[in-house]
């Protein structure tokens, strides 16, 4: 497996780039803005091929440059069903954009307990609705690594006070994340990496952040 992340946007989102070492086919999972350039560096370092861009949830920090991504690489955009709408028409989720962003349709639409392979590479859709409705993670068990999006930070997790946000369901989607195993390492949308051991507090998290 290769895994390469920067960050970059206005509020310093983290784009991911996976690729399956004995294909050579690779993922990005999110698409801040100005993600475009560093991505294609990434692609010819290691010399992948992009087969899909996947996309955590639908906030406009994690997809203002969708639509460039789409244009230029022509693979296929996936995103939870019930965070489509917010990428087909960005700020229908009645968040403030910090600048225009163009909207695009996804390609396919994903739900809970897919399996999106990336070469030899298989990524479970765990759904973890809270911060946005389709706010999902991405685990893969054979790598012992998960995708959290905004749903988990290092000592942290996403906002619930958004309109479209639901804290019920938050506490839920932590408590679930809780149950994989200590070891697995796990890369936030914001922030460092941590491992699920390390977040503990997930199992309560209602009675911390509620
Ligand atoms: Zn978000
Ligand atoms: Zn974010």
């Amino acid at each position: 497996m290769i895994l390469e992340m920067f960050a970059s946007g206005p509020i310093e989102t983290n784009t991911y780039i996976l690729g399956c070492s004995k294909t050579g086919k690779a993922c990005v999972i999110d698409a801040p803005q100005g993600c475009l350039k560093q991505i294609e560096k990434v692609l010819e370092k290691h010399n992948l091929t992009l087969s899909k861009i996947l996309f955590t949830h639908s906030h406009w920090d994690h997809t203002a440059e969708a639509f460039l991504l789409k244009e230029h690489f022509k693979v296929p955009l996936l995103i939870h069903e019930l965070d489509a709408k917010n990428l087909i028409e960005p700020g229908s989720d009645e968040l403030p954009l910090f600048f225009p962003i163009q909207g695009v349709k996804p390609d396919l639409l994903f739900q809970e307990g897919d399996v999106i392979s990336v070469g030899e590479l298989e990524l479970e859709v765990i759904a973890t609705p809270g911060h946005t409705p389709g706010g999902v993670c991405f685990y893969l068990a054979k790598e012992g690594v998960l995708f959290s999006g905004d749903t988990l930070f290092k000592n942290s997790m996403g906002r619930v006070d958004f309109p479209q946000s639901n804290p019920a369901s938050m506490w839920k989607s932590l408590k679930r994340l809780a149950t994989l195993p200590p070891q697995t390492k796990v890369f936030p949308g914001h922030g460092p990496s941590t491992t699920i051991g390390a977040e503990s507090w997930m199992e309560t998290a209602e009675k911390k952040w509620g």
